[in-house]
């Protein structure tokens, strides 16, 4: 009798170890699948409220590198995005524009436009003249762009500035050219030196932007200084890379230089 009881004592208990057992894989699974998300639907998590916590390591891992629409996608060039790919969410920003809202270029992520609001406003205030110069551009525009300077500096040269198709951040609709109102030292590397690119360069960050292309890393990301060129990469990201001084994505994730594209 004392033997049966017992039995079922350790029938119960095996019992409920197997359903918690199945419960905490079922919420690790469901964790990941809010990550990474598929071609067709972009969720991307909202982390415009994160606070940093000195005691966590950073867990480089939070967010796909290789997911298009993931917030932490590298496009380099080694890594391209699919040629057709465009974002779902696209929209125009409510940020002073260089050009009509009609125009592709003026479009970017909607995960992105509440922060860059607040950097316009907070830019505004400090008095500086920022507008939009260019964001999304989907793969087609992008060969327009590239074979242009192609033909008029040669393939070397437009490898430093301009991205084949495909290997545009642009394409991502998370990055973004500023430019002054008064296009002052547009597209140019003077940009660093007026009051608009010291300020970007020194904030941006807290708003989840990274300067991709630094002066200094052009051995790295294969890219020329481009003291314009933001890159909404999310507020832990952008303040982890602040904070350790890493520079580019491929030293943070540790993909190794990409200056060549790959034969
Ligand atoms: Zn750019």
């Amino acid at each position: 009798m004392i033997l049966v009881m017992i039995k079922k004592i350790n029938l119960s208990i095996l019992i409920i170890f197997l359903l918690l057992g199945t419960f905490w894989a079922f919420r690790i699974f469901t964790k990941k699948n809010t990550i990474v998300s598929n071609n067709s639907k972009v969720t991307t998590p909202d982390n415009s409220n994160y606070t940093p916590n000195n005691t966590d390591k950073f867990n480089k891992k939070m967010y796909s590198i290789t997911e298009p629409t993931s917030l932490w996608f590298v496009a380099n060039k080694h890594y391209s995005l699919p040629i057709t790919y465009t974002p779902n969410d696209l929209i125009v920003p409510s940020v002073p524009l260089r050009l009509a809202s009609s125009e592709q270029q003026m479009h970017l992520r909607t995960v992105l436009q509440t922060d860059l609001i607040n950097l316009f406003n907070d830019a505004k205030t400090t008095g500086l003249q920022l507008q939009l110069g260019s964001g999304f551009r989907s793969a087609t525009y992008q060969k327009t762009l590239y074979d242009g300077y192609v033909n008029t500096q040669g393939i070397t040269e437009a490898d430093r500035s301009s991205a084949r198709p495909g290997h545009s951040e642009h394409q991502t609709g998370l990055a973004l050219d500023f430019t002054r109102i008064d296009t002052k030292c547009h597209l140019d590397a003077c940009l660093a030196d007026l009051p608009e690119g010291k300020w970007l360069a020194d904030n941006a960050y807290k708003y989840g932007f990274i300067l991709r292309y630094t002066s200094d890393k052009e051995q790295v990301t294969g890219y020329m200084f481009e003291p314009w060129h933001y890159r909404y990469v999310g507020h832990e990201l952008a303040l982890e890379m602040h904070n350790t001084g890493i520079k580019t994505l491929e030293e943070f994730f540790d993909l190794g230089p990409a200056t060549d594209y790959l034969k």
